[in-house]
């Protein structure tokens, strides 16, 4: 078969192939006429600008372009099925974004006196509630900017917990299975990390962890569901394994969408856990998107909230508690501050509109769905795929590379074939304890239709692969704006700012 298709101008059909927009630059175009600039007085001294500013000159046609052009080429969760496991890639309800796009919720500044910004600082403190009251847990921080942000908050307040007992704890453990961001968390912090071994069925092994247990671990971090897709089943036991060794429970909640509704987090004995409402909770994500990991604090753990966070006023007013002087006065000991301001109030904003619009019975629905996604994704898979692990599974199915065994075709190749098709890849080589792992997650928006035409897709190319037609893979992507890219090459020496070429 034929592959490249080439034309005179290098578009293919009305896809055109768009030239960076530095590289249409036609220097003093504009879109707008400014009248030409009255002499004045430059008080900039040596400062003023010599160079030219480097900004290209285009007209607005040719701005709204290129963007529009650019958007067309972009692959989302209102193009197509996403089933990039972890992710959480749920629908967005558009009613969502039209409350975060209110005038009285869009266009406020965290300078504003409180008095005028008080239905804001009620929906954190209702944000606040409905997390507190579907975790159990007792407090939120909702500052932390993305779930990674979120485990800092959590294991920063887990040392602070040990400073006030008087304690140096130097060790963080993690499962195998773990999160990158996990070990980077307790490294940033200053812990130590080490690693938990999984047993066959892809849980924390129990015996392998109360023997690593000891007076010199902090904390033990799980995620649960973990990234194989499974519950840990053992957690209480685990909870009240690391608690008798005085050290804390971490909960990673990315896979919260899979048993909200569903399981009081407090009830497995967890002292943290960061709720990525981005994911749970719907607000659009990925590439770089907004992101919101209000993390929930157990008891033991909730005098060392990080400022800010709302109260409400025995005369019904809300106040925004921003300073550590002013927390400590009734009795909380914040460790700090995680960023600046309240946090990202835009998705805070989305996430409460979600839950109101979902409601328990919603919510409790959502997290059932999820799961039955990727169970019929793992039946319907299975005979074709590896397995990783027995089912049933949480929110997403496992399967690694066993199936492509002597195909000459690797997980990458598949991934990218994929493309070919339709279909955005599931996520690739996560988790790492099992060997060129897809990870699938299809989430509970997802119609039967939509799951059934990617399985079809994926038992094709699953048929193809063991047919030996390796050479069509190494090849794919064939049909995209570009081919593969060496991805290797892009992140260890990423080009990150364009220069004109000299002639
Ligand atoms: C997404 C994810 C994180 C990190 O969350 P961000 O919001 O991307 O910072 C941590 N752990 C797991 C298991 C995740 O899926």
């Amino acid at each position: 078969m034929s592959t490249s298709v080439t034309t005179l101008t290098g578009n293919r059909g009305l896809q055109v192939e768009e030239k960076l927009i530095f590289e249409q630059d036609q220097p003093g175009r504009t879109a707008v006429d400014l009248p030409a600039v009255e002499p004045y007085l430059d008080r900039l001294g040596g400062l003023r600008r010599r160079g030219a500013i480097g900004l290209p000159g285009l007209s607005e046609p040719q701005v709204v372009r290129h963007y529009t052009r650019l958007s067309q080429k972009n692959y989302g969760i209102d193009t197509g099925f996403y089933p990039l496991g972890s992710c959480t890639m749920k629908h967005n309800p558009r009613l969502n974004e039209k409350m975060a796009r209110l005038p009285g919720l869009a266009d406020i500044h965290p300078f504003q006196p409180e008095s005028t910004v008080q239905g804001a600082l009620k929906l954190m403190h209702q944000l606040a509630h409905w997390l507190k009251t579907l975790t159990g847990m007792p407090a939120v921080a909702l500052s932390p900017a993305a779930g990674a942000h979120g485990e800092l908050c959590g294991v920063m307040a887990i040392r602070a917990a040990l400073e006030a007992r008087g304690e140096t704890r130097t060790k963080v453990l993690c499962p195998e299975s773990a999160h990158g961001t996990n070990p980077a968390t307790a490294a940033l912090v200053g812990f130590e990390v080490e690693s938990i071994p999984a047993t066959a069925d892809g849980r924390v092994d129990m015996a392998a962890l109360k023997a690593r247990l000891g007076p010199d671990v902090a904390a033990f971090m799980v995620t649960n569901p973990n990234t194989c897709g499974l519950f840990e089943r053992d957690i209480i036991e685990i909870s009240q394994a690391v608690h008798d060794a005085g050290a804390y429970v971490y909960m990673d909640g990315a896979n919260y969408n899979a048993i909200v509704g569903r399981v009081r987090v407090a009830d497995l004995g967890v002292d943290a856990m960061h709720i990525n409402l981005h994911k749970t909770f719907s607000t659009p994500h990925g590439g770089g998107g907004p992101g919101s990991g209000p993390t929930v604090l157990s008891a033991a753990l909730a005098p060392y909230a990080p400022v800010p966070y709302v109260v409400e006023q025995a005369d019904g007013s809300f106040h925004l508690v921003e300073q550590v002087l002013e927390a400590t006065a009734s009795g909380q000991q914040p460790f700090g501050r995680m960023k600046g301001y309240h946090g990202q109030f835009g998705v805070f904003v989305r996430a409460l509109s979600y839950m109101m619009a979902m409601g328990r019975d919603g919510l409790f629905q959502a997290s059932g769905d999820a799961v039955l996604n990727a169970n019929y994704l793992l039946a319907r898979l299975s005979a074709a795929l590896s397995p990783s692990f027995d089912g049933p599974v949480m929110h997403e199915a496992l399967f690694d590379d066993r199936f492509l065994k002597d195909t000459g075709v690797t997980t990458l190749d598949f991934a990218k074939a994929m493309i070919d098709e339709g279909f955005h890849p599931m996520t690739m080589y996560f988790p790492l304890v099992v060997h060129g792992a897809l990870l699938m997650e299809p989430t509970e928006t997802e119609s039967r239709e939509s799951l059934d035409a990617f399985i079809e897709a994926v038992l094709g190319l699953a048929e193809r692969a063991k047919a030996g037609d390796a050479e069509a893979f190494q090849q794919a992507p064939r049909l995209t704006p570009r081919r593969r890219l060496d991805e290797t090459a892009a992140a260890r020496r990423p080009v990150l700012r364009w220069t004109p070429s000299v002639e």
